[in-house]
């Protein structure tokens, strides 16, 4: 068998990061992490592994930023491969001015959403559809779908991809989109790491709202807030944004919270709060341009 050839390093110490996740109830210890520097790495050692065949029972779990909750990114006696050390090697690349194209940026895998965020708002652009959190990963949230308050305009983030860097299960480095490799394309977005590894992404983007007018509504009861939900997401004319929560009231919720009740107002917050166990929460929001100020609360009343 060919020697393991790598840029970054096959780590057999530092590796018991890699046997916990946000959810805290699984660890499962690897046998090696990898830090990738580049692609190659990634597709040098799957093809390693694949050439070992299946009684090795070696397996292989991509990680991005291990906020999964059930031990996704984990591999038992395996290896895990660290996706945020590609990004090391790998910058962002902005294709804007391009008009035959819809501006997208093409971002490592192990990118996180909150640097590509920064990054955009310096072109005046930002990605269309978002998770609430932005501490996660590229190749996490495409793994799964990415959804937030934008997903009823466009979609969940996997919805927001023109192509992918993939390397498959026998460590072939593949280009997909919606025509080329099609399958491999639509198995790896939502595929929780099992058709492949993403190691780059192009991530659609759209004009960055100049100003954003946020709103919270508080409802105690169900029936009234989905039918208010299914009113604004069905309106064209209606608001950017559209989410909404289930809450628990625990006490000082309320203090705790950026809620959009004015100042003058807390009695009013307090007591409907304070009426249930259970509320409901829309939080709304509409983007506008600065030179709209004076109107936008007319536009949203
Ligand atoms: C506090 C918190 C807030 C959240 N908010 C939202 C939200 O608003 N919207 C939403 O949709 N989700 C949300 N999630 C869920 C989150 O999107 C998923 O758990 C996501 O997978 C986490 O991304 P990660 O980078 O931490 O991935 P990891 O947990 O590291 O990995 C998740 C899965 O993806 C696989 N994977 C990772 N990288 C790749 C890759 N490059 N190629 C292929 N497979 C890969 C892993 O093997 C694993 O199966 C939230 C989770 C937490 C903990």
């Amino acid at each position: 068998m060919n020697k393991l050839k790598l840029d970054g390093d096959l780590s057999f110490h530092n590796i018991h990061h890699a046997s916990k996740d946000f959810g805290n109830r699984y660890h499962f210890l690897p046998l090696a992490v990898l830090y990738p520097k580049s692609v190659s790495d990634i597709s040098n050692l799957v093809s390693f592994i694949f050439q070992m065949g299946p009684t090795s029972e070696l397996t292989v779990a991509p990680r991005g930023h291990g906020h999964s909750l059930e031990g996704q990114a984990q591999a038992p006696q395996g290896v895990v491969i660290n996706m945020e050390s590609l990004v090391k090697s790998q910058e962002m690349r902005f294709h804007i001015k391009d008009n035959t194209n819809t501006p997208f940026v093409d971002v490592s895998a192990g990118e996180l959403w909150i640097n590509i965020l920064h990054e955009s708002l310096k072109h005046g652009f930002a990605p269309k559809s978002w998770t609430d959190y932005l501490h996660l990963t590229v190749g996490g949230t495409l793994s799964n779908a990415g959804i937030s308050g934008q997903a009823f305009r466009h979609g969940p983030q996997i919805n927001n991809v023109n192509q992918l860097e993939v390397v498959t299960g026998t460590g072939e480095v593949v280009t997909c989109t919606e025509e080329t490799n099609s399958d491999l394309f639509h198995g790896v977005l939502g595929g929780l790491g099992q058709f492949g590894i993403i190691t780059r992404a192009h991530i659609s983007l759209e004009p960055a709202p100049e100003m954003v007018k946020w709103i919270k509504v508080l409802y105690l009861d169900f029936d009234t807030f989905t039918k208010d939900q299914e009113l604004l997401i069905s309106s064209n004319s209606s608001f950017d944004y559209v989410e909404g929560f289930v809450l628990i009231n625990r006490t000082g919720l309320l203090n705790n919270w950026r809620s959009s009740f004015k100042n003058k107002d807390p009695v009013r917050a307090r007591q409907s709060v304070s009426e249930g166990k259970t509320i409901f929460c829309l939080e709304i929001a509409k983007y506008f341009k600065q030179e709209d100020v004076h109107t936008i609360d007319k536009v949203i009343l």
